[in-house]
């Protein structure tokens, strides 16, 4: 008989996937329904969640989306705050906080975000699967139907469970465009031919397979082959890391219920021989895995932390009167020194370094002007002596509007006799936009003592300066 450190040890289900067989070929992975606690809850967050992504283009500030990704136009709306190429910066640094933040709750916390929050296992556990249960029934029954031979019920079946996957990627596909063009730009796309606008059209067409492909085909294989995030678990966690685990202590030796010796026609738990580990080697936590592992065997790539087997294992345990969470949210270090949670020196210094991220964010967000403007020396133009001896320069202004209204802009020179002349009447910088304009700088003879000077110009905007910007001055015969 093994004793647990070989049962705990052996590490021979990770030479192969669960979803591929000896021959290399997919195995379809039919989980049994999950029911439970734990799922109830996922349903509450899983609504939430949708309602949240299909509701969001839908809602418009000042005219505008609350949220828009516009990549082709590299424009960007994030809580109604336009953002353009210039912002990169904060972009970036928000990546950056985004990805440590990740690392940090993968840390601590594992997979929660695979479990609850990921679209992907949103979608597909908390919409297809349940599609697929309504129409196909449990796990046994759509084995069954799988197995048949063709006939009336399968072909209706299969028939209206892809028509409706098919429907609800349509739906995805057209939501996920309006959050990268605007709702209104798909309203528009659908409300006209094809013809009249083939781009929309055949991003909404690719989008709409690609979807379809990921839930009715790809399924859990984007999981634990394409997702990247699922790849560097193995890197992310440690023993410290609260993910779903077996407790092995407790469980094993693993064994079936055997029966006393005992005449009565209907038994009872009392009835019933447990053998020394609580878990009864039922493998309901194996057969209700949407990626078809056994936990019991540790802490997997494959793992999406969806809570499923939790929920099995705890009816199972309350059908054989021993304690719940057998299966349960827990670290390894808890799990084998039966200690509680501890704070590891890496979650502290993630944790200081995302701190660091964030507030230098809220500072750059915060202090974000709403122009942003160059004042260039036209290229190749050269200083002029005016009849009254003062000296021009001209100059290119760019003023990037970030604003979703058009500004009338003037300049004027910070602490200098100097004045600015503006090409034209006025100059209005339009919303959302970068619009350019020409100024002439004179200055007296008596305010250019060298070579270059150095000019502070200030941007006004309806008698406010919003913001300074500096300039070089050139002068004559230095
Ligand atoms: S569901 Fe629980 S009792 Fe059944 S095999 Fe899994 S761990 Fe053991
Ligand atoms: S092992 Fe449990 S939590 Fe992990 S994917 Fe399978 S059922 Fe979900």
């Amino acid at each position: 008989m093994q004793t647990i450190e070989e049962i705990v040890d052996t590490e021979e289900y990770r030479d192969s996937l669960s979803t591929v067989d000896a021959q290399g070929k997919r195995v379809w992975i039919s989980p049994k329904k999950p029911k439970g606690k734990f799922h109830n809850y996922r349903i509450v967050v899983s609504i939430l969640l949708l309602a949240v992504l299909f509701g969001t283009p839908f809602i418009w500030v000042d005219g505008h989306p609350l949220f828009l990704f516009n990549l082709f136009e590299r424009r960007f709306i994030l809580f109604g705050v336009v953002f353009l190429p210039q912002d990169f910066h904060l972009f970036a640094l928000g990546l950056i906080t985004f990805f440590v933040a990740i690392i940090l709750f993968t840390v601590t916390y594992g997979r929660i975000w695979c479990g609850w929050t990921c679209p992907q296992t949103v979608f597909m556990e908390m919409v297809f699967r349940k599609i697929e249960y309504w129409i196909e029934g449990d796990a046994n029954q759509q084995r069954k139907l799988n197995a048949q031979a063709w006939n009336g019920e399968k072909i209706r079946k299969k028939a209206l469970k892809q028509a409706i996957f098919l429907s609800i990627s349509v739906l995805i596909a057209h939501t996920m465009m309006a959050y990268l063009i605007g709702i209104d730009q798909v309203l528009q796309t659908i409300s006209q031919p094809p013809s009249h606008n083939i781009p929309g059209f055949i991003g909404l067409v690719a989008f709409t397979i690609i979807f379809y492909f990921v839930f009715a085909y790809l399924r859990e294989q984007a999981c634990i082959i394409v997702c990247p995030y699922g790849r560097l678990q193995s890197v992310l966690l440690n023993r410290d890391s609260i993910v779903i685990a077996y407790d092995h202590v407790r469980g094993e030796p693993r064994g079936k219920l055997k029966k006393k010796n005992t005449e009565a026609k209907t038994l009872t738990i009392n009835d019933l021989v447990k053998p020394q580990g609580d878990c009864i080697d039922c493998k309901l936590c194996v057969h209700v895995c949407p990626t078809g592992i056994d936990i019991r065997n540790g802490t997997q790539l494959e793992c999406v932390n969806c809570t499923a087997c939790i929920d099995v294992c705890d009816e199972v345990m309350d059908k054989i009167e021993k304690p719940r969470g057998l299966i349960r949210y827990a670290s390894h270090n808890q799990i084998v020194n039966k200690t509680s949670f501890k704070i590891t020196t890496r979650m502290i210094a993630y944790t200081v370094v995302l701190c660091l991220l964030v507030s230098f964010e809220v500072f750059l967000l915060s202090t974000r002007g709403e122009t942003e403007t160059t004042v260039l020396r036209v290229a190749g133009s050269l200083p002029t002596e005016l009849k009254n001896g003062n000296t021009t320069n001209l100059y290119t202004v760019q003023v990037t509007n970030k604003t979703f209204k058009d500004m009338p802009i003037s300049f004027r020179l910070k602490d200098s006799k100097g004045i600015i002349k503006l090409a034209g009447d006025k100059f209005v910088a339009v919303k959302d936009k970068t619009s350019e304009t020409a100024i002439v700088v004179e200055m007296p003879k008596t305010e250019v003592e060298k070579r270059k000077t150095h000019l502070e110009i200030e941007v006004i905007c309806e008698g406010k300066i919003i913001e300074t910007v500096s300039a070089t001055f050139l002068a004559i015969n230095f």
